[in-house]
């Protein structure tokens, strides 16, 4: 990605040479999600580009140079099925990360596909290879969970184990998720997971919905079918005239945020996740929508590796029934990364796998 606005082009990169404690990953799979999608339509600021895109992937350790061990402790080999944190070079040092224990907002990290420069070298994952520099968070992908899992839930499965930690769900709170793109969706099933009663969920089209309830979604509302006013009294309806115990923002509009206010019962808690680029001011009344209401309002920005090393943990166990697999649609080679990102931005998929040594299907 060149830069923003402009077609994907592919370009040729020679093979790394490996420092001690490098590896190359030879790429399965990666993704095409909604970061991408703002990336190219250029919504993100300090971006470097020239960028290879693809933060998260999955692949195979093609090669590597000395003893490297896994996030685990456990010696990784040239072979192994891994997988990597994409966010790398958190310093551990500064007071983000060491005063305030808020590693996402340390101003040494850096992220894979969106923050790597491609003059940097294979800093992405649409690409054949990637290079993990000395430091990268590896994990081997245990063997029952596909790449195809790995993906689907991707990093919307990560931020969700964050938003989910946010949440603080108790067992038995109804929850309301704002949004059924890929967080929404893994939100949905781990609140399904975490003890959740009755969830609702609004969002569009009706394939993702129909997916939402396939996640563990109870209720559906139909963004476009149904108005503000509508969605609040449905949901009251079945909550006691109250409102959602939790509700999740995962929607990026600044609308939601004034709907969801009003969604959340008195002295509820609302996680903010979706706002990953500025969409403008939302307008609240802090008399009715905060104070009054003794409302919890709580951010959510990116994930620690501890979130990378949980959603592996929940993979594990519950892929065979939650469909992540589903979330990432059609797989799409190289050659054809104009249209993974055009049909992204037009919503016909959730997600796009990026398969590189492939044609797509
Ligand atoms: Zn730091
Ligand atoms: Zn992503």
């Amino acid at each position: 990605m060149e830069a923003p606005h402009r077609p994907i082009a592919v370009r040729e990169f020679a093979v790394p040479d490996l420092p001690p404690c490098a590896a190359l990953l030879r790429t399965s799979f990666s993704e095409v999600c909604g970061t991408d999608v703002h990336l190219w339509h250029g919504r993100l600021s300090g971006v470097p580009y020239p960028i290879i895109p693809g933060h998260v992937s999955a692949g195979v350790l093609d090669r590597v140079r000395g003893d490297i061990e896994g996030v685990d402790g456990s010696a990784l080999k040239e072979g192994d099925r891994v997988v990597f944190f994409d966010v790398h070079r958190t310093c551990g040092r500064c007071r983000a990360c060491t005063v305030h224990r808020t590693p996402t907002r340390c101003s040494a990290r850096r992220v894979y596909g969106i923050t790597d420069s491609a003059t940097e070298g294979l800093f992405g994952g649409w690409s054949e290879f990637v290079y993990l520099e000395p430091g990268v968070g590896i994990a081997r992908l245990p063997d029952t969970i596909s790449f195809e899992s790995y993906i689907g839930g991707g990093c919307g499965l990560l931020t969700a184990v964050h938003i989910l930690e946010r949440a603080a769900l108790r067992p038995g709170d109804t929850v309301l998720v704002q949004g059924t793109g890929a967080v929404g969706l893994s939100a949905i099933a781990l609140a399904r997971l975490g003890g959740a009663s009755t969830i609702f969920a609004i969002g569009a089209p009706q394939e993702r919905l129909d997916l939402a309830k396939r996640m563990g979604a109870d209720v559906t509302f139909d963004l476009d079918a149904t108005t503000v006013p509508e969605r609040l009294e449905l949901l009251r309806a079945r909550t006691h005239g109250e409102g959602a115990a939790v509700v999740i923002e995962a929607a990026g509009s600044a609308r939601a945020i004034e709907e969801g206010v009003a969604l959340v019962r008195d002295g509820g808690r609302y996680v903010i996740a979706g706002h990953y680029t500025d969409v403008g001011p939302s307008t609240l009344n802090a008399h009715r929508d905060i104070n009054r209401k003794h409302l919890e309002i709580r951010g959510c920005w990116g994930s620690e590796v501890g979130h990378f090393l949980r959603a592996i943990s929940l993979l594990e166990r519950h892929a065979a029934r939650v469909p992540w697999h589903e979330i990432g649609g059609r797989r799409y080679g190289l050659q054809s990364l104009n249209e993974a990102l055009e049909d992204a931005a037009a919503m016909r998929i959730t997600k796009a796998l990026v398969d590189p040594w492939g044609r797509g299907t």
